[in-house]
């Protein structure tokens, strides 16, 4: 049944968030241009970013054989693989 598939899929998705978050918390986030943390330090999560800013550059352990894209919303850039992230 449909639903069941798409409740599967959201229990993926929320465990993948959820993981991705703890690690980046971890890490102390994402330091790109001047993010620091309340101690001044910076975050070292963005060293394991594998697609942003590599837009054109092949999709990393996906055989979608394309490229990673990139998109503007509210200004802000997003990179994604098609066929992975739709
Ligand atoms: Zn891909």
């Amino acid at each position: 049944m449909a639903s069941t598939v798409r409740r599967r899929r959201a229990a993926r998705l929320v465990a993948a968030v959820r993981e991705v978050l703890r690690a980046a918390i971890e890490a102390g986030g994402s330091s790109l241009r001047d993010y620091v943390q309340a101690s001044g330090q910076r975050g070292y999560f963005q060293h394991r970013f594998s697609v942003y800013n590599r837009a054109g550059e092949p999709c990393p352990g996906c055989d979608c054989g394309g490229a990673i894209r990139r998109i503007v919303q509210a200004g802000r850039s997003t990179f994604y693989c098609p066929r992975r992230q739709r």
